[in-house]
């Protein structure tokens, strides 16, 4: 890991691309593939692949106590050089400087490290776990494993210059790389890869799942039309479990988002197998019955059960809506037009097939209008909204381009206090940017979510003002701040979460407005979120 992090810093000591590519090239070439493996994920700034969904859950306050105990130092202190570097991972290495640390903490080690606070629920815990990781190593390497928690190494890496990193490290052609990078949605099975040479052969192969293409969230109609002046192909956005089917011969398989195996439908598979050919098909698992899809409560009961359960399957029938044909007979369609695939999918679908098959129909709008207008379709259907796609649009595995675009119905927005504020990064080093909110219980306030963007950069610098001046306790690296700035949040769900003292967590909150109109009176309560929680689909299983 000491390696590592000095490979990190000779990259973030240049601008040159050229120059960060051939440090991580040699590097990656001179270690045992495993580690080259771990080492190319790190390298992205995550602990984890791309495809794997998993998080860390180690926020900044609790990195801060954790180096704040190992340097034994006042909260005074620990700010000031936290304000001069603005990043966590410098500010540890600089407080723990005097320390005599035993080093020699291996990619392996921390890796499993990771592993563990991952799967560990409950702060308390996952202190330790940090503190111990953190005392095991010297500093630049706590430095590294910081800014890998907290999700970004900000050396002027990105992913991509990873990926011709490793097309150097193996001598292979560079678009193989990305494209197996893109299909696994794992750079660290990327280097295995290219170390075997098996780049241009592995990805696509039946039977193993690909990543899905995602769409990115957009807020009305008109900001979905400005990417696509000459209009846009238009989907009903389907509430149920995104599935990939694979099928040869009398084989059929149906892997989930996270690339695992669903097992739970087994009655989508004689429809599936009675298709001609060979296939991939992407599309979403739903609950189905007289024509209308069930609320994603109902689909969720039969998930999670390895046995058949003939009366749940009678009860819950479910449906395989179908929208893409990434793969056909030999023939990877990743590269081909939207339009093109969506025609083959028309005639493979064409003949007479299973009620459980349904081809997900598609209109074309060319107006905010007419995308309105196809959007109350879409609930009145009973979906979630619609999903906007470029006529064009390729097959790219894993991503969040701007191809597609889902249109749904905000959950709702709550009104909530601004309770702690923290120093942003970046751009936003030195102001107070990251607001930590509260709403309503009868015992006072209860924090329940925390939100970065939202405000212009005039407003952040008139708030950094304020909050200086209405703190009630200094942390260093947070204040507590007077509960009196109202705004109002968006967000696309909740859920529970131990993270925040209500117990629940907003998942993408973004602040809509200030409501200076509003007191810390008239804030939304915990009963409100309660009964917004109830009313949403469950938490979802696949992660979507
Ligand atoms: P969200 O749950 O709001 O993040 O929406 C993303 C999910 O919408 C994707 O992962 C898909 O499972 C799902 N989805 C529903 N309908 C479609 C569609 N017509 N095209 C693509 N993705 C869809």
């Amino acid at each position: 890991m000491r390696r590592f992090a000095e490979t990190c810093e000779a990259v973030a000591a240049t601008t040159k691309k050229n120059e960060k590519v051939r440090l991580v090239s040699a590097y990656l070439g001179s270690l045992p593939l495993t580690d080259a493996a771990r080492a190319a994920v790190f390298f992205t700034g995550g602990a984890f692949p791309r495809c794997e969904e998993k998080v860390l859950a180690v926020g900044g306050s609790l990195i801060w106590q954790a180096v704040r105990r190992l340097a034994e130092l006042d909260s005074d202190t620990m700010a000031e050089v936290y304000r001069k570097h603005g990043d966590l991972g410098a500010m540890a290495e600089e407080v723990l400087q005097n320390r005599t640390a035993p080093g020699g903490l291996s990619l392996g080690e921390v890796a499993a490290a990771f592993e563990e606070l991952a799967n560990c629920r409950g702060s308390a815990q996952k202190l330790v776990l940090v503190e111990e990781l953190l005392r095991r190593t010297e500093p630049v390497v706590a430095k590294y494993i910081i800014k890998i928690a907290t999700g970004e190494l900000r050396i002027g890496l990105k992913e991509n210059l990873v990926e011709e990193a490793i097309a150097q490290a193996f001598n292979r052609p560079l678009e193989q790389v990305r494209r197996a990078s893109m299909l696994t949605g794992d750079i660290g099975t990327t280097v295995r890869l290219a170390a075997a040479n098996e780049l241009a052969a592995a990805p696509l192969r039946l039977f193993h799942p690909i990543g899905f293409m995602l769409a990115s969230p957009a807020e009305t109609p008109a900001e979905v039309l400005e990417n696509f002046p000459a209009g846009v192909l238009v989907e009903d956005k389907y509430d149920g479990i995104r599935a990939q089917a694979h099928k040869s011969g009398q084989k059929v398989m149906l892997f989930s988002r996270t690339l695992d195996e669903i097992v739970e439908f087994p009655e989508l598979f004689a429809p599936l197998a009675a298709l001609p050919g060979e296939f991939i098909l992407d599309g979403e698992i739903l609950a189905w019955r007289d024509g209308r899809p069930l609320p994603f409560t109902e689909l969720q009961k039969r998930l999670g059960r390895k046995q058949p359960d003939l009366w749940l399957s009678h009860e819950i029938p479910v449906s395989f809506v179908v929208f893409d044909l990434p793969y056909q007979d030999k023939e990877p369609l990743l590269d081909a037009p939207l339009a093109e695939r969506r025609q083959r999918l028309g005639l493979l679908l064409d003949g007479p097939r299973a009620t459980q098959l349904k081809l997900a129909p598609m209109g074309f709008c060319a107006s905010t209008e007419e995308l309105q207008r196809a959007f109350d379709a879409a609930l009145a259907r009973g979906h979630e909204g619609v999903v906007a796609k470029a006529r064009e649009s390729l097959y790219t595995p894993g991503r969040r381009g701007r191809f597609w675009f889902k249109l749904k119905q905000p959950l709702g927005t709550l009104d909530v206090v601004v309770t702690a504020v923290e120093y942003g990064h970046g751009k936003r080093r030195g102001l107070l940017s990251d607001y930590t909110f509260a709403v309503r219980d009868k015992d006072g306030l209860v924090t329940i979510g925390k939100a970065y963007s939202g405000l212009t950069d005039v407003e952040i610098r008139q708030f950094t003002d304020y909050f200086l001046n209405h703190t009630i306790e200094d942390q260093g690296f947070r204040r507590r701040v007077e509960p009196t700035v109202v705004l109002e949040v968006a967000f696309n769900n909740i859920q529970r979460s131990s993270r925040h003292e209500s117990g629940y967590a907003l998942r993408f909150p973004r602040i809509v407005r200030l409501r200076p109109d509003k007191s810390v009176e008239e804030i939304d309560t915990l009963e409100r979120v309660r009964e917004l929680y109830e009313k949403q689909a469950p938490e979802r299983a696949d992660g979507a």
